[in-house]
């Protein structure tokens, strides 16, 4: 293993570590906590040592850049597991569904109309969450929280999606913990196992909450340019 890949590897375990501790503390049952390296704005040269440290499930946020990074990448570490955390035009469908293994922010009609017929067309049925706008913000994607149980019914019964589980990112400068429990109570209403939500500021208390899944970027890569 090279320098930079050991650096990787001890970030990866700091990190590890911490997850598992707040799980410990109140969090789901062992192995269900899954790490989302969010690789957004890093180069492929950037990425790579975290491939080379054992990391397989990485997130970006946007279709472009990933295509420009990640197929070349796969050809050497065909077991990746690409997640889209980030907002889905429908003119970028096809794309997305050919690159991605996991969609992580469903969050209208048109969207779930669009991944349904890409994805029968394609032959890839990708699991896929709703993004839920949990403290209801103006500014924010997302389904309203009220409205986020009969959504995630709507994608799997009309349009047959692959409905695994709920993401959210909670508003700035709150505590975050009532949106993550308002979360976690939501994806129990509405029969999901999976509960994305956590970032590198707030992952402990999203674990402690019921967390899944915690999507980590900066505290992984370092800061975003
Ligand atoms: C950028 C991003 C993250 C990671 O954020 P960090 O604070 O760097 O950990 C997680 N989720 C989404 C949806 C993001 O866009």
């Amino acid at each position: 293993m090279g320098e930079e890949a050991a650096r990787a590897a001890e970030r990866l375990d700091i990190i590890r570590a911490s997850i598992e501790r707040a799980r410990r503390r109140f969090g789901p049952p062992p192995e269900t906590v899954k790490l989302v390296a969010v690789s957004k704005t890093f180069s492929a040269d950037a990425i790579e040592p975290f491939l080379e440290a054992g990391q397989r499930v990485f997130g970006e946020n946007r279709v472009q850049e990933s295509k420009a990074k990640w197929p070349a990448l796969r050809e050497r570490y065909a077991d990746v597991e690409l997640h889209l955390i980030g907002p889905l035009q429908t003119n970028k469908v096809k794309e997305a569904v050919a690159l991605f293994d996991v969609i992580q922010t469903v969050d209208r009609e048109k969207l779930a109309a669009a991944l349904s017929q890409e994805m029968v067309r394609a032959g890839r049925r990708l699991p896929c969450f709703v993004e839920v706008n949990i403290g209801g913000e103006a500014q924010k994607a997302g389904i309203a929280p009220d409205e986020a149980v009969a959504f995630a019914s709507y994608c799997r019964h009309v349009h047959g999606l692959d409905m695994v589980g709920l993401m959210c990112i909670p508003p700035d400068g709150r505590p975050p913990g009532p949106y993550f429990a308002h979360l976690a109570a939501l994806a129990a209403e509405a029969g999901l196992p999976q509960i994305s939500m956590g970032m590198s500021s707030d992952y402990q208390v999203a674990i402690e909450m019921g967390a899944t899944m915690v999507r980590i970027g900066s505290a992984l890569f370092g800061h975003r340019p």
